[in-house]
C-alpha cells in the first residue's frame, strides 16, 4: 500500500515519534494526542481495518497487546490505567485504514 501513510511512516518514509519497533510492529506517538500518552500500534503489514483481520493475525493481534502492555509500563500508565482502542469504520471515528491499536493514558478518562 505505497500511498497508505501509516505504512509509509512504518516503512519511516514520512517522519514520526517512535515508540517501538520490531520486524512485526511500529509504534508511534499520535501527532494529536488525547492524553498525556497516546500510542499508536501498528503492524508492518497492510490491513484496513479489524473487519480484515483473520485467523492467521491472531499471533499479530496478541503481539500488538503485548507491545501495549510494553509502553503502559514504559510510560509509567500501566498500573495507574489506561486503554487500548480498535475504532472501526467511520461511525467509530476511524480515520486512517491501516489497523492501528490506540494506547491513551496518563489522565482520568471517560467513557465512551
Ligand atoms: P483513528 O481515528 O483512525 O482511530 O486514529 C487515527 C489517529 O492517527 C488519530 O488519533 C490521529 O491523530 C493520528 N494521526 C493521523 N495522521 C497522523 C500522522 O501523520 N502522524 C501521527 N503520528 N499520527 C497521525
Ligand atoms: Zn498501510
Amino acid at each position: 500500500m505505497e500511498s497508505c501513510l501509516f505504512c509509509r511512516i512504518a516503512k519511516r518514509e514520512l517522519p514520526s515519534k517512535v515508540a517501538y519497533e520490531d520486524d512485526e510492529v511500529f509504534a508511534f506517538h499520535d501527532i494529536a494526542p488525547q492524553a498525556p500518552v497516546h500510542v499508536l500500534i501498528c503492524p508492518r503489514k497492510h490491513i484496513s481495518t479489524l473487519n480484515d483481520v483473520t485467523a492467521e493475525d491472531g499471533a499479530l493481534i496478541a503481539h500488538m497487546f503485548s507491545v501495549a502492555q510494553k509502553i503502559a509500563a514504559q510510560s509509567g500508565v500501566d498500573q495507574k490505567g489506561y486503554r487500548t482502542v480498535f475504532n472501526v469504520n467511520a461511525e467509530a471515528g476511524q480515520t486512517v485504514f491501516h489497523l492501528h491499536l490506540h494506547v491513551i493514558g496518563g489522565r482520568r478518562l471517560s467513557w465512551p
